[in-house]
C-alpha cells in the first residue's frame, strides 16, 4: 500500500516538544501593511527575546505570551518585531528586547529554548509558537546582509522574507533538515552516547541532511559514519521543530543489516546495542546500571518510547 491512511492520529509529532503551534501564519495574505496592522491591534501578544534566550514569567501559569500592557516596563526593539501570524482573531509578534538577566525582576526569568523545552515552563502549544519565533529571530540576525552584492536587506512581509534595496535577491527564512534515527534489528536498538550528554545517556544517532540526499540516504550514511552500521529501509516516524537556530529533526526507523559496532570516536564516547527490555528499564529510570535515555520532549525520547511499546510485532 502507498499510502497507508490506517496510521495513528494524533499523529506522534504532536508529542514532541515545540510539535505543536497555535499560529497561522497567514502566508497567504501577508504584505508590506502586515506588521503595522498586528502592531496596532488591540488584542495583539508578544514574545520578548534577549541574548538568545526567551523572556518567561514564572507563577501558577507561567506564561511567555505578553500583552502590550505587559510589555511596557521592557525596552523593546518593536522595529525588529516580526509578526509571526494569528491565534484566532489576535496577532502574535515576536521581538528582541534590550534585558539584562540580573536587572529582572520576579517572577520574570530569560530562559535558553531548551531550559524552556525540559522544564515544561509553558503549556505545550505556547512553546511551539516561542520556538517559531525563536527560529525567525536568529535568522533575520544573522541574514542582515544581501548574500549577492553584500548590501543591508530588508525585512519584509512581517518578517518571513528579506530583500536587498540594491540588487532584488529575495532570501527565505531557512529551516535545516537532521535526520535522527533508531536504528533495529530485532529485539535490539542502537544508540550513542556523545561526549557532551548527561551523565549515563545513550541516545539515538542524528546528522544533518547534505545536499543532494534523501532522507534515506542521510540516515543510512549518517548511521554508517558513527557507528560503522549498515541500513536497509527506513520508515519516517515523526518530526520536531528545533529552534537551534533552525533545523527540523526528521524521526525515523532504520533497518540494521549489519551488526558488528565501529563507531566514530570523534563523535561518540560510546555506541552500543541495547535489548527492548533494557530500554524499558532505562526509560522507568530503573536500568541497574543508571542508563538513561534522552527526557520527554526529545524526538529521540519519542522513537525510543514507541519502538519499545510497539513491541515485538514492530512498528
Ligand atoms: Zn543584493
Amino acid at each position: 500500500m502507498a499510502i497507508d491512511f490506517d496510521e495513528r492520529f494524533p499523529e506522534p509529532s504532536q508529542f514532541v516538544g515545540f510539535g505543536q503551534n497555535v499560529l497561522e501564519s497567514a502566508s497567504e495574505s501577508r504584505d508590506e501593511t502586515s506588521l503595522q496592522v498586528a502592531l496596532d491591534h488591540p488584542e495583539q501578544r508578544f514574545h520578548l527575546f534577549a541574548g538568545g534566550k526567551i523572556l518567561v514569567k514564572k507563577g501558577d501559569s507561567p506564561t511567555a505570551t505578553f500583552s502590550q500592557a505587559d510589555i511596557s516596563a521592557f525596552d523593546v526593539m518593536l522595529e525588529k518585531a516580526i509578526f509571526l501570524g494569528m491565534d484566532g482573531i489576535a496577532p502574535r509578534l515576536a521581538a528582541p528586547a534590550n534585558i539584562s538577566e540580573d536587572d529582572l525582576d520576579e517572577p520574570y526569568h530569560l530562559y535558553d529554548m531548551r531550559a524552556l523545552l525540559y522544564s515544561s515552563s509553558v503549556a505545550d502549544n505556547e512553546a511551539g509558537a516561542c520556538a517559531c519565533a525563536a527560529s525567525l529571530l536568529h535568522w533575520h540576525e544573522t541574514n542582515r546582509f544581501c548574500g549577492r552584492c553584500g548590501s543591508e536587506s530588508r525585512s519584509m512581509i512581517g518578517g518571513y522574507r528579506r530583500d536587498c534595496p540594491n540588487c532584488g535577491h529575495k532570501i527565505f527564512p531557512r529551516t535545516d533538515p537532521v535526520v535522527i534515527m533508531l536504528t533495529t534489528d530485532g529485539d535490539r536498538c542502537l544508540l550513542g552516547r556523545s561526549p557532551h550528554f548527561q551523565p549515563f545517556w545513550y541516545s539515538t544517532l542524528a546528522g544533518f541532511i547534505e545536499p543532494g540526499e534523501t532522507i534515506e540516504a542521510a540516515v543510512r550514511r549518517e548511521t554508517r559514519e558513527e557507528s560503522g552500521i549498515e541500513v536497509r529501509r527506513v520508515r519516517y516516524h515523526a518530526s520536531q521543530p528545533w529552534p537551534f537556530p533552525h533545523s527540523l529533526m526528521i524521526g525515523t526507523y532504520g533497518e540494521a543489516v549489519s551488526d558488528r559496532i565501529n563507531f566514530d570516536r570523534n563523535e561518540l564516547e560510546d555506541c552500543k546495542w541495547f535489548t527492548r527490555d533494557e530500554v524499558r528499564l532505562m526509560i522507568a529510570d530503573e536500568h541497574p546500571d543508571k542508563y538513561r535515555c534522552p527526557p520527554t520532549k526529545a524526538i529521540a525520547h519519542t522513537l525510543i518510547r514507541d519502538w519499545v511499546n510497539a513491541g515485538a510485532e514492530g512498528l
